[in-house]
């Protein structure tokens, strides 16, 4: 098998594009993948300065890494959620790639822990206020990635979501029906008021396959296994279910997601109407002054549950 570009060794097939490339030509084809996601979305320009969701697993690294190979401005925040036996060995696979990557570039690691600043690890958290550990977990990291980009002047907050992660969501919230959540799947959420972050997945056009083939091509070491909370999360069986659909008919998952993308984009200008939806309903938390729908948004109403049963 030869790279259809330059001819040479290949090194990785891709059946969903009928091509094969050797590893320059592969990173040429994912930066241009990027490149394409944020031009296309337009999701940020050279002047912007960029924050990166990394939890220590491949997509988030390799989203970082390529914003920084594209000469952009990104730094990177994780929150460490202290779950036993999985967030060391992610902190540690993040920090190590800012040390030998990022920091080189002039790029910084921002650090939240939330037992530090919670008072204690997120499944504590989730038991002292009765609710899912990913739901906590949930409400945390939005709320701590939020928060870090409006309050340190980040212009937009990007997520390693891939083509993956956004066929699999896509598919939950069709078999469900879920009017709000198909109408706010987007790779590109504008900072629609005050006080929001505008949010961007500049791994849409890319997979999971491609994103590990990039880390191990690139020598970036991540975490390879899942959240132990992830474990029999609907999502994954979506994403199984569609890996068997793309295995008998490669290029389903692609044609699915951008094809809903294409037809969003033609049904109506989503970036005024969400706006003006959130300006009449938002307003800021009575505790922290994040915009919220309540009096009170849902990180303080959690926290403020939790402290009663923190032991002191
Ligand atoms: S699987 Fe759940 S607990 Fe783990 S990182 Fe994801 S949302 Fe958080
Ligand atoms: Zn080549
Ligand atoms: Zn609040």
């Amino acid at each position: 098998m030869n790279c259809v570009k330059c001819k040479t060794k290949a090194v990785i097939g891709l059946p969903r594009h009928n091509a094969a490339f050797c590893k320059p030509c592969f990173n040429e084809f994912v930066h241009d993948q990027v490149s394409r996601a944020i031009k296309a979305e337009r999701m940020f320009g050279r002047a912007d300065r960029i924050l990166v969701a990394v939890s220590g697993g491949k997509d988030s690294l390799a989203l970082w890494d390529v914003l920084l190979k594209l000469g952009y401005h990104a730094d990177a925040l994780y929150v460490d959620l202290g779950i036993p036996g999985y967030s060391a060995k992610s902190r540690e696979e993040v920090e190590r790639y800012a040390d030998r990557v990022a920091k080189p570039c002039h790029a910084t690691l921002l650090i939240h822990t939330v037992q530090e600043e919670e008072g204690a690890g997120i499944r504590e958290l989730a038991d002292l206020i009765n609710r899912p550990t990913c739901s906590a977990c949930g409400t945390i990291k939005r709320y701590q990635f939020n928060r870090a980009a409006v309050e340190q002047d980040y212009d937009v907050m990007a997520t390693g979501h891939n083509l993956d992660d956004e066929a699999a969501r896509l598919l939950g919230n069709v078999l469900h029906w879920q009017d709000d959540y198909l109408d706010k799947q987007s790779p590109s959420l504008p900072a629609s008021v005050e006080g929001f972050a505008k949010k961007v997945k500049p791994l849409y056009r890319l997979t999971e396959r491609e994103l590990a083939a990039y880390a191990v091509l690139n020598r970036i070491d991540y975490i390879v296994e899942e959240c132990p909370m992830a474990k029999g999360s609907k999502l994954l069986l979506y994403k199984e279910v569609l890996n068997r659909l793309e295995t008998e008919s490669p290029g389903t998952k692609q044609r699915f997601y951008w094809g809903f993308l294409e037809k969003q984009a033609k049904a109506r200008p989503v970036p005024t109407s969400m706006a003006e939806k959130d300006q009449a309903t938002l307003r800021p938390c009575a505790t922290c002054g994040q915009p919220t729908t309540a009096e009170t948004c849902s990180y303080c109403k959690m926290m403020a549950r939790a402290k009663a049963g923190i032991p002191r």
